[in-house]
């Protein structure tokens, strides 16, 4: 160390010294001239320059302080500074040297950098003034730094924040915590900026850092007061808010936009349009013209909904506008729907109230007012102040906690009474609720005094249908039928016990189907079943009687009649509706009739059988005597003989007719006569009839005509015989009342339609007419006019009736005009069909004609005097015969002789006509000829059976015997 005077004190300091420690000249550029070993380790082995210009230091600066720092390969270094006491020295002293470890510090120049940044305010101060002051407080606040140093602070903190900062002072001092806070600060231009401040309190000073807020307090304040612009919307409108920029012409978001067209039913298609309406209306909007940055307004959108606007132009950003789009629709409707409610509440014509738990009433409608007769504006508060309307007290409790704990409607039915109103019953339904946390109670009140009423009137009915049920005779039921096929009986009258004989306490387990089929008789039971089956099926009323076992084992049957009508159900059930009534006595009464019936028919089969005896009996005497007559006729006989023959003839005559009328009439009675429908020539069948008729005519001195009408010609279908007959009938009574007169036959066609002819008959004689009062009479059974009548004309009053009942039966209806004295006129028309086919032709045309003249006959007839007799007429007619005495000597001699026809009697021994008939059929073609006086139809239909050609009645008419021969034998041939 060069000594260069230097003093003492430095030299312990030097020598006493661990750190760092040099001496450098004060004359520029200071270099170093003495440095210890430490300095010389940390820095001077390092330098390139050893001076104080070469560690980078302008000694000036630090003439007053007491420390250097110097920075040296990015450390830094602290050093006290001494400087020579005594104005003799020209050199520094740098000791206690050591390097600063300050972790993250920055360096000196760094941090230099870093105060005068223009990052943010940046001073220290002591006491109410700044000691340093970077320059961003030129921007900020306008002023030069050196302006505003050494200054007092306080003109220019803003007055009502002056006294916030000195109590953050006062506090913060005591503490030393950081404080921050933020106040208005005066700038150059006299405005208040928002300083945003962290200040650190030390001793004796302060150090700040701050910046200016007031743009983002602007913003806050601005924010603030357009949220505070929502409450001036009225409570529930429908609104929007929004932020919109006049730079980009578009609102803060697009959902904002969307919501509105949602908000205010703006369509999809007028989007576009309101889009530039709304922003057309904002941009017109002029800050300048409003107070208080607030415009209030309204516009109409295209759909014609008014949106009411409030726009709020907000400090902070001169080219912004926010706002708020609005209308009250929402709460409109809400209103309405309140008003909705309120009404049906009010309006319901249910009497409704609704009470809290201590029945307290909250609320009570119209109709309940009304029911109760109490004036709407007279305060009822509690249900206790309706005990007054009750029979009993404090009902209402009941109802109350009824419906405790249940979301259940529980129901109550009580009386009302009232001074002026007759009783009324009352139907109470309470219910549940809870309206914003609180229970209550829902009450509704009916008036069910009708109701009762009716159900009481149902009972009375029900009760009266149930008395008559059981005073009916036998037992009323209802039969159910279901869809399982089990059939039950759901109702049975107390009348049922009687008819099925089981008691009262029986008919209660008596529903079963199976317990009543038990009990019918088990020959009826299939009948029963079947016709219910049948019932069922066809959905038919079900009639039946049966027998039933009622009462004990061994009771007899009872005669049941059952009837039901069946009706379906739309469950598909079946239902019948019937009864059960015992017929026993009319069963009883049945059968005696039936005996009766059964001995009537007897005594009417008896009747039939005797007439068809007598007849038989009879026509075989005069058989014989018609037959003698004929051949005495042909014997040449005297005058008188022959008028006594005439006689004789004149009486076998009328007994013919009278014993084929009886049988006619025998066989009509039974209901066995049976009109044919084949068909025959009408105007030849005519013709053949007053032919037949002349000879009679010319006999009784008159003269019989026939009328036929155009036409006539025709074949119809009908029956021959029978028209024979009637006609027969009136043409012989005409001309037996007539004598010498005229008897006029008229027959007329009188229409066609279609195959059908319509003909008209009509006999008119000139002869003693008929009284009016025996007009009627004569067509009874039996009846002539005077009894003697039949001594004088004979007959036996059968003709008529015959006559009325055979025309009945083909259709037409007989009537007479007559005058007694002038003649009868007895008429009546047929309808007949015609006849398509062609007729059998007759013997006349057709055929080609046969030889009759030698005929060889066999007959088969056991009575010796009808033998005899048919043997005279047969020679009479030049025919060769011979004779046989029963059937089985008929088969004998047909299989041995040759015949043209067989005359067959029926009743013969050996064998009968009808067994031989059938015989012969078996071999030969020989047409026979059925003879016998026993016209009953049963007969009749066996003659056809076996085979036989013809039959002729016993007497024998020899001329229609004659007749029937050739017709059969032409017959024969033809066929042939
Ligand atoms: P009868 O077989 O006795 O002739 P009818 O029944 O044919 O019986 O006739 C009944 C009665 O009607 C006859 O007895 C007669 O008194 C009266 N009568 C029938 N036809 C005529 C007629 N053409 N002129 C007058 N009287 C008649």
């Amino acid at each position: 160390m060069q000594d260069k005077g230097i003093n003492s004190t430095f030299k312990k300091i030097i020598y006493e010294s661990s750190e760092m420690v040099f001496l450098a000249d004060d004359t520029y550029p200071y270099s170093i001239f003495y440095a210890n070993e430490s300095f010389e380790e940390q820095l001077g082995e390092n330098l390139q320059e050893r001076n104080l210009v070469g560690l980078g230091l302008d000694i000036n600066a630090y003439i007053f302080k007491e420390e250097l720092v110097l920075t040296h390969n990015q450390k830094d270094y602290s050093f006290r500074l001494e400087l020579p006491q005594d104005s003799g020295s020209n050199y520094f002293l740098f000791y206690k040297g050591k390097e600063v470890k300050t972790h993250g510090l920055p360096s000196k120049k760094e941090a230099y950098q870093f105060f005068t940044s223009k990052l943010d305010l940046i001073a220290i101060g002591k006491h109410d003034h700044l000691t340093y002051l970077n320059s961003m407080v030129l921007p900020v606040l306008g002023f030069e730094p050196s302006e505003l140093l050494h200054t007092s602070l306080c003109p220019f903190v803003h007055e009502e924040d002056l006294d916030a900062l000195q109590n953050l002072w006062k506090t913060h001092l005591k503490s030393q915590d950081p404080a921050f806070h933020t106040f208005r600060f005066k700038g150059k231009d006299e405005k208040y900026r928002y300083l945003e401040c962290s200040i650190q309190f030390t001793q004796e000073s302060f150090f700040v850092i701050g910046r200016d807020v007031s743009g983002k307090i602007k913003a806050q304040e601005d924010e603030q007061e357009f949220f505070s612009l929502l409450d001036q919307l009225p409570a529930l409108a429908n609104s929007l808010s929004w932020k919109f920029s006049k730079t980009s012409q578009e609102f803060d978001s697009i959902q904002a936009e969307e919501l509105f067209y949602q908000k205010f039913l703006v369509s999809e298609s007028q989007r576009a349009q309101v889009k530039n309406q709304l922003v057309g209306y904002l941009n017109s909007l002029d800050s300048n013209s409003v107070t208080k940055g607030i415009y209030r307004g309204d516009f109409q959108l295209i759909s014609g909904k008014r949106i009411e606007v409030i726009v709020f132009f907000p400090k902070s950003n001169p080219s912004a506008l926010w706002g708020v789009f609005w209308d009250n629709s929402a709460k409109e409707l809400l209103e309405r729907e309140v008003l909705i409610q309120k009404g049906i509440w009010n309006e319901s014509p249910e009497a409704l109230m609704v009470v809290d738990e201590q029945g307290a009433i909250s609320s009570m409608n119209k109709e309940a007012y009304h029911l109760f007769g109490i004036e709407s504006d007279s305060r009822i508060n509690h249900l206790s102040d309706l005990n007054i309307f009750f029979e009993e007290e404090n009902l209402w409790s009941d109802w109350i906690s009824s419906s405790k704990g249940t979301t259940h409607t529980s129901r109550f039915s009580t009386s009302l009474i009232g001074e002026e109103k007759p009783s009324l019953t009352l139907e109470v339904a309470a219910k549940r609720m809870k309206i914003d946390g609180v229970e209550y109670v829902l009450l509704s009140f009916r008036n069910i005094t009708d109701q009762i009423s009716l159900e009481k009137t149902i009972e009375e009915s029900s009760d009266f249908l149930m008395n008559l049920t059981e005073q009916v005779p036998g037992g009323l039921y209802q039969l159910v039928l279901n869809s399982e096929g089990q059939m039950n009986f759901s109702f049975l009258s107390k009348g049922i016990n009687g008819v099925l004989g089981i008691s009262q306490e029986e008919i209660h387990q008596f529903t079963d189907i199976s317990a009543s089929i038990a009990k019918v008789h088990p020959q009826d039971l299939p009948t029963v079943i079947m016709s219910s089956v049948a019932s069922a099926k066809k959905m038919e009323p079900w009639q039946c009687q049966f027998r039933v076992k009622s009462g004990e084992k061994d009771a007899p049957y009872r005669w049941v009649l059952g009837a039901a009508r069946p009706q379906s159900l739309e469950n598909g059930d079946m239902v019948w509706y019937g009864y059960l009534t015992d017929i026993t006595k009319q069963k009883e009464f049945e059968s005696k009739l039936d005996e009766a019936r059964l001995a009537a028919e007897k005594a009417n089969q008896i009747k039939s059988e005797f007439l068809s005896m007598i007849s038989h009996e009879l026509r075989t005497p005069l058989n014989a005597i018609s037959g003698s007559v004929y051949s005495l006729f042909h014997e040449n006989p005297t005058d008188s003989q022959k008028s006594a023959l005439n006689t004789i003839n004149f009486a076998v005559d009328n007994l013919i007719i009278m014993i084929n009328d009886l049988l006619d009439f025998q066989k009509i009675e039974a209901g066995k006569l049976t009109i044919e429908n084949n068909p025959f020539q009408l105007k030849g069948l005519l013709d053949q009839i007053i032919k037949g008729l002349s000879f009679h005519a010319a006999d009784s001195k008159n003269k019989l005509n026939l009328h036929l009408s155009e036409g006539l010609d025709i074949a119809v279908k009908g029956d021959k015989t029978r028209l024979s007959q009637v006609l027969n009938n009136l043409i012989t009574n005409a001309l037996k009342f007539t004598h010498e007169g005229n008897v006029d036959v008229k027959v007329e066609l009188q229409g066609q339609i279609r195959n059908k002819v319509r003909v008209y008959f009509e006999v008119k004689d000139t002869g003693i007419g008929i009284a009016p009062e025996n007009q009627e009479k004569i067509f009874n059974d039996f009846d002539q006019v005077r009894p003697t009548f039949s001594t004088k004309y004979g007959g036996t009053g059968l003709g008529l009736s015959i006559t009325r009942k055979l025309l009945n039966l083909m259709g037409g209806k007989i009537a007479l005009e007559s005058a007694v004295g002038t003649g009868s006129r007895f008429y009546f028309d047929l309808e007949f069909e015609r006849a398509e086919e062609e007729l059998v032709p007759t013997q006349d045309n057709k055929r080609k004609p046969l030889a009759f003249d030698k005929l060889h006959l066999l007959m088969a007839e056991d009575n010796e005097v009808n033998a005899l007799v048919l043997g005279k007429i047969i020679k009479k007619w030049g025919y060769t015969y011979e004779r046989v005495e029963n059937g089985l000597e008929a088969v004998e001699a047909m299989k041995t002789g040759t015949y043209d026809c067989v005359l067959m009697d029926i009743q013969m021994p050996e064998m009968d006509g009808f067994e031989a008939t059938l015989a012969i059929k078996q071999f030969s073609d020989t047409p026979i000829i059925a003879l016998t006086a026993a016209a009953k139809l049963e007969i009749m239909e066996k003659i056809d059976e076996c085979g036989f050609e013809g039959f002729v009645a016993k007497p024998i008419d020899a001329a229609e015997l004659l007749k029937k021969i050739k017709e059969v034998i032409s017959e024969k041939n033809y066929k042939a």
